[in-house]
């Protein structure tokens, strides 16, 4: 499908990424680049990518496929060094959870005569690096394509065929909207399993040690997601604020409202409520979107996940 593939940031995403290019033949050479000297050499050990290098600029050179998976933070620090080195004819794309800062970030430092076309995989764990990719991980989930409105077609076209050869389905739309969807779906539930967790952490003695040890109880599902990475979660609500405060208003309005039903003793109210919750969870499990494996399951059992069995956490994306 391409000549040549440089992947820029070899994590989680980045590495699957070139695990699955791999794998599907998806280009004739993979060149992998990390600011880190320690990735890289993890890079290399584990044989991702053809040629494994810390120069960025350099990376890029006669690639005609360019994927940048670093933080979002990162995005325009990156797009500066690649920008006056990359191919005419190439596409630029990148994999990060917010999208109209990463159109902005990137947008002003990509040529003319290259093709920007952001995306975001919706799929992912709350592991980081190179060795927590794997490369089933797009199997079965949503791509979100976020083209300007300068982009051409045909790029468009070339990344939504990428995607589909990764496992992916593929949805446009545009970046803002992104960004509010993602901000109830992943940005929101990320903040809310950050605050109980730092809640239960605030608390003292005794009753600290039984959350820890009845976590069963429904805490553990929220410290796997609090445990997601801090840069990339850092970044994430920094570029996304917008549409994460417009979110925890509401949230914090049904909240307050929940707050007092229980206060009054309004037993209606919460079941009302909790029946529509429940009808949310019927739909998706219909749309194929509940079932999936954590990374740690894919790894015990060694096996890719079956046809509409997804990878990655719900929630670490
Ligand atoms: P990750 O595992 O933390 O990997 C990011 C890699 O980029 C690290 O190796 C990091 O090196 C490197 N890096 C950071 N700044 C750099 C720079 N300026 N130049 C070159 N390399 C740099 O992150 P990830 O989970 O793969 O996420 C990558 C992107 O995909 C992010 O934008 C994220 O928002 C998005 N995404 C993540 C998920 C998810 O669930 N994890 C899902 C979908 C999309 P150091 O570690 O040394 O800094």
């Amino acid at each position: 499908m391409f000549k040549q593939i440089t992947i820029i940031g070899l994590g989680l995403i980045g590495s699957s990424l070139a695990r699955v290019i791999r794998a599907r033949g998806l280009a004739e050479k993979i060149i992998a680049a990390d600011g880190s000297d320690s990735v890289c050499e993890k890079v290399a050990e584990l044989g991702l990518a053809d040629i494994v290098t810390s120069d960025i600029r350099q990376s890029v050179v006669g690639s005609d496929l360019v994927i940048l998976s670093v933080p979002v933070g990162a995005m325009s620090a990156v797009g500066a060094l690649i920008g006056p080195a990359l191919h005419p004819g190439s596409i630029v794309t990148d994999t990060g959870s917010v999208k109209a800062a990463v159109a902005e970030a990137l947008g002003p430092h990509i040529p003319s005569s290259a093709h920007l076309v952001p995306g975001h995989p919706i799929a992912g764990t709350e592991y980081s690096g190179p060795e927590a990719g794997f490369s089933t991980l797009f199997e079965g989930r949503w791509c979100i394509l976020t083209p300007l409105p300068t982009t051409e077609l045909g790029p468009v076209e070339k990344m939504t065929r990428f995607w589909e050869a990764c496992g992916s389905m593929i949805e446009i739309m545009g970046p803002e909207h992104h960004d509010l969807v993602l901000g109830i779906t992943s940005h929101l539930p990320h903040l809310i399993a950050y605050t109980i967790v730092q809640t239960a952490d605030d608390l003292e003695g005794d009753i600290k040690s039984e959350v820890i040890k009845f976590s069963a109880s429904g805490f553990r599902d929220f410290t796997r997601i609090a445990s997601s990475d801090p840069v990339m979660w850092r970044d994430i609500f920094l570029s996304n604020k917008e549409a994460v405060l417009e979110m925890l208003q509401r949230f914090n309005e049904d909240l307050t409202a929940l707050q007092k039903a229980i206060r009054r003793g309004d037993g209606d109210y919460l079941f009302d409520t909790f029946s529509r919750t429940r009808a949310i969870r019927a739909q998706i499990i219909e749309q194929g979107q509940a079932d999936y494996r954590t990374s740690d399951q894919v790894r015990q059992e060694g096996t890719p996940p079956a046809a509409g069995l997804h990878t990655g956490s719900d929630l670490s994306e």
